[in-house]
């Protein structure tokens, strides 16, 4: 399997913080990747060293082959970069900005007129491709900053933060949009804090905490690596007392019940017999497997308590 990004013990350090303490790993080529990691965890500094944005201290990253720092007009060509604010510029339309941006990529002519029309009408710009940059919403220069993005066709499409403030509309338009581009061959990586998201499109995920890797996996082994399934018990007393060791695998609790978390290797017998200790009525149990935002929790957070 060919490889459309590899970071080979990436460090980058800022005056104050380690950003970056030797990040490694491949993105294979066709992927649909999910960088996932808390604030501060070093996923913009890495997407932006990948981008050539940010020099890193030492090691090595690859797009598609090529050294991002020997070789960047290449790799710059291969990525297409959507970054998470436009710098509005009020002397260009849509459509000129898009012209511009194809030209720096020496396109021109009717294929890639082709492409920008696709581009506009895909994003929901075709009636505000005249409109200068600064008379749009939130949401259109977030369109605008996909579109240019994507104007030279890049084999590896980076998405930072994507759907950040955006709202439901946009987030199918941009999903359906990025979905496609992936079916065709591209290349996604994407960062975001909507985990719900990430565990819908991404086949695989790393998670970086305090610039390290702590977890890459496929999604779905991920999944079904995390020791706790969870129990959602409907009662018909919710306000009875649970008995201390019940109380420990409460994760939620609402007006009508409890979520549990129980230990995968740990027999259900022995929630339930708690459940009877603590006279609780129960209208209805369903189990399921934890969500990637359970795992990455449970991930970053005993990083947290074990630095306490
Ligand atoms: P994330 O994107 O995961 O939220 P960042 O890559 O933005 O994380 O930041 C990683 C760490 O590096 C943070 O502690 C952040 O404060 C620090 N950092 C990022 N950029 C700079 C910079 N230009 N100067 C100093 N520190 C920075």
């Amino acid at each position: 399997m060919s490889l459309a990004v590899k970071f080979d013990n990436v460090v980058k350090n800022y005056p104050n913080v380690q950003a970056l303490k030797g990040v490694s790993f491949d993105v294979e080529e066709g992927a649909f990747f999910g960088l996932l990691g808390p604030n501060g965890a070093g996923k913009s500094t890495l997407i932006n060293a990948m981008s050539g944005l940010v020099l890193a201290d030492s090691g090595q990253i690859k797009v598609q082959g090529f050294d991002v720092v020997s070789d960047y007009r290449t790799t710059r060509r291969a990525l297409g970069l959507v970054p998470q604010e436009l710098i509005a510029d009020p002397f260009f339309t849509i459509r000129e900005l898009l012209e511009l941006q194809s030209g720096y990529f020496g396109l021109k002519g009717q294929v890639q007129r082709n492409w920008i029309d696709e581009l506009l009408q895909r994003l929901a710009l075709s009636e505000k491709a005249g409109a200068n940059t600064n008379e749009l919403s939130g949401g259109m220069k977030r369109r605008v900053l996909i579109a240019m993005a994507l104007v030279h066709k890049p084999r590896v499409i980076v998405l930072d933060e994507p759907t950040a403030g955006v709202d439901v509309d946009l987030r199918r338009t941009l999903w359906d949009f990025t979905k496609e581009l992936h079916q065709q061959g591209h290349t996604v990586i994407l960062t975001t804090h909507y985990l719900e998201e990430a565990e819908a499109l991404c086949d695989k995920v790393a998670i970086l905490n305090k610039g390290q890797v702590q977890a890459i996996d496929d999604t779905q082994a991920l999944l079904s690596k995390h020791p706790y399934r969870y129990l959602k018990v409907k009662v018909a007393n919710p306000e009875a007392s649970l008995v201390g060791p019940l109380q420990k695998l409460v994760v939620d609790k609402e007006p009508s019940g409890y979520v549990f978390q129980v230990d995968k290797n740990s027999s259900m017998t022995q929630a339930m017999a708690w459940m009877e200790q603590s006279g609780l009525e129960v209208v209805d149990v369903s189990s399921r497997d934890a969500t990637l935002e359970e795992v990455f929790l449970d991930l970053t957070s005993a990083e947290v308590s074990a630095d306490v």
